[in-house]
């Protein structure tokens, strides 16, 4: 499960049949006012943790209950404010998500648990478990908003007492929601991580010349069951593909010398005239 980093994503087919997927990295699900919910109606997980630990998360709730799909639930201001997965901020547009199904809009929460086939009681605790946190700033059962990356993934610019996990929405007449599974944003290699983009064989020897860069090798940052955060495969990725490159650089040009030096210590003045319109242009 964990050979992989992870983000919960959400999918709607489009009008032409193709399949729109979107990431749920930071846009919405960890902004006040928005919870997500198992099929309990239950909370399950901090929502402003990493994708990658909120993918993780899924899955292991759905050990238990089933987390796949789980929802995204707020409100009309929520929505206006922030959007949810692939509908925009400013709540406009949102007859084609609804005709697909992506987003339920209703007047209650009994009527959202009812479409969305979910347990009543345990949604409606939830929200009413939420909104006091609100008041509070305390979220009793994740610790939502204690960290500096709980609350950039809130709303930095929120009133209350919490920036990542609280609205009232005791006044709610909406609820909507996003479906979201979780999906593997890259993957991580199983073995331990090396700090050098050659290839190596089985006795662990480096296969000259040949290298790896990406997920495919196991850069410092992959392979160590965390992540640190975005940039985690890309930045080493760079990184070590520079480091391929200044290498085999290195290495043709010792190879360029070498074979420059086998030609001038080979051969007699001759045989080197003879030679020497095949001589590497960078040989002495
Ligand atoms: C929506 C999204 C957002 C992301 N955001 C970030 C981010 O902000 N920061 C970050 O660091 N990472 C991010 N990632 C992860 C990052 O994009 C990947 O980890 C990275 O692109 C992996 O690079 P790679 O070269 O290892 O593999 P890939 O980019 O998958 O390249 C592998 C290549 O090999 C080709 N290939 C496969 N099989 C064969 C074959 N048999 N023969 C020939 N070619 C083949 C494929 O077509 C592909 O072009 C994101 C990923 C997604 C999906």
């Amino acid at each position: 499960m964990s050979n992989a980093f992870w983000a919960p994503v959400s999918i709607r087919k489009r009008a032409d049949g193709t399949t729109a997927v979107f990431p749920h990295f930071i846009m919405d699900r960890g902004k006040p006012g928005m919870i997500t919910v198992d099929q309990r109606g239950k909370r399950f997980l901090n929502e402003n943790t990493s994708y990658h630990l909120f993918g993780i998360a899924m899955q292991k709730a759905n050990e238990t209950t089933p987390s796949v799909p789980a929802y995204l639930v707020t409100d009309a201001e929520g929505l206006r404010k922030y959007g949810l997965g692939m509908v925009r901020p400013g709540s406009k547009g949102f007859a084609p998500f609804l005709a697909a199904g992506y987003l339920t809009q209703v007047d209650t929460l009994d009527q959202l648990a009812e479409q969305l086939g979910i347990d009543k009681a345990g949604l409606a605790d939830s929200v009413a478990r939420m909104n006091r946190y609100a008041q509070t700033g305390v979220d009793e059962d994740f610790q939502r908003g204690t960290t500096a990356y709980h609350n950039a993934n809130g709303d930095a610019n929120w009133s209350g007492p919490n920036k990542s996990s609280a609205s009232d929405r005791s006044r709610a007449r909406r609820s909507m929601r996003s479906g979201s599974i979780p999906a593997i944003l890259a993957r991580r290699p199983a073995s331990p991580p090396i700090p050098t983009p050659s290839v190596f064989d089985r006795e662990d020897r480096p296969i000259g010349g040949l290298y790896a860069c990406g997920n495919d090798m196991q850069s410092g940052g992959n392979g160590r069951g965390v992540y640190p955060g975005p940039g985690i495969t890309l930045g080493p990725g760079l990184a070590f593909a520079y480091l391929a490159a200044r290498h085999a650089a290195a290495r043709a040009q010792a190879k360029m010398k070498l074979d420059c030096d086998v030609l001038v210590l080979g051969s007699g003045a001759g045989v080197f005239r003879r030679r020497s319109r095949r001589r590497p242009a960078a040989c002495p």
